[in-house]
């Protein structure tokens, strides 16, 4: 049974993370390098540590929610010398397939157990409890973590051994970002052609072009009128996040020889559009790049 937590990362996933474990009866210790998101999670339940090192002291589980693989990394040689042996490590963050399993291979050999959890709903999603986990875990692992990740979201899919929740995050981003391109250059040809929005709409969501990125985030103002188009596109979900997801998968490809022509593209072309000031815009702003204007 877990009782004690670690949480790393308090930011703005890993905070409201980290309120719903404490909300949900568990003892969470975390620590964050920012005073702000220290201060926002202890405003929030959490008892906030000196150190990433001290917050893990007597900790069963070691949950972290980092920016980047190698802030992962940097954490786990550094926390799974100071965690008490056998305990376990869940990384959440969104890193390369690689780096998870190495970052889980740094946690057993120092006698840890170790899973991988990305999640994907959003801050959003964080918020409401409500996010999906994608788990690479062995059996008894899985077991373990599960009525803790529950906790925080909705579905929680063991997808297979360590590194297997990661591949399916990338994967599921891979489909989604080279959905919202084609989605996006439907609606610019179907402008050039004078095809009104709404028309486009109505054939597409009800036939085979049907998908998320049309039906939930379409990206033109009207048909969805909760899709991030209509309020100027703020996020939802970030441009930069979209830029970093497809380029973990553009790697991977490289790394395991598959073409995957059109999610290396779209990589490219969300890589360059989240350059400067479109980072923070919602990720379906990218069909002002395929018209040539300005976001
Ligand atoms: P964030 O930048 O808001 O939070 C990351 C936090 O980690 C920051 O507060 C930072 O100060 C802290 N940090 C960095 N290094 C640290 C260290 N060594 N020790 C302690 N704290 C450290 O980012 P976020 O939006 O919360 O995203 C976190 C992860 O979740 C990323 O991997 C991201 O790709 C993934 N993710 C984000 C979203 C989203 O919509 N924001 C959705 C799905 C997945």
């Amino acid at each position: 049974m877990i009782h004690d937590i670690a949480f790393v990362g308090l930011g703005n996933m890993g905070g409201p993370m980290a309120a719903h474990l404490a909300a949900a009866g568990h003892r969470v210790t975390g620590y964050d390098l920012a005073a702000t998101a220290r201060a926002r999670a202890a405003a929030r339940g959490v008892a906030v540590a000196g150190s990433a090192a001290e917050a893990v002291e007597g900790a069963d589980l070691v949950l972290t929610m980092l920016p980047a693989g190698p802030h992962v990394l940097d954490a786990y040689r550094e926390l799974t010398a100071a965690a008490a042996r056998g305990a376990l490590f869940a990384d959440c963050s969104t890193i390369a397939v690689a780096d998870a399993r190495a970052a889980a291979d740094l946690a057993r050999a120092a006698g840890h157990r170790a899973v991988d959890a990305p999640v994907s709903g959003g801050v959003a999603g964080a918020e409401a409890a409500g996010l999906t986990f994608m788990v690479g875990a062995d059996d008894a692992d899985f077991a373990a973590v599960q009525p803790v990740l529950a906790a925080m979201g909705r579905r929680i899919v063991h997808c297979g051994a360590s590194g297997a929740g990661q591949a399916a995050k990338i994967c599921n981003n891979m489909i989604l970002g080279v959905s919202m391109v084609a989605v996006s250059e439907a609606f610019v040809l179907g402008e050039r052609l004078g095809l009104s929005h709404q028309a486009l709409f109505d054939v597409a969501s009800a036939a085979s072009g049907q998908c998320w990125a049309l039906t939930s985030n379409c990206p033109v103002p009207g048909p969805v009128p909760t899709s991030p188009a209509n309020r100027d596109y703020a996020a939802g979900f970030a441009a930069a996040l979209m830029a970093k997801d497809l380029g973990l998968a553009a790697d991977a490809a490289t790394a395991t020889a598959v073409p995957a022509e059109l999610g290396c593209r779209a990589a490219e072309l969300f890589a360059d559009f989240a350059r400067g000031e479109n980072a923070g815009l919602d990720f379906s702003a990218i069909i002002h790049a395929l018209r040539k204007e300005p976001a």
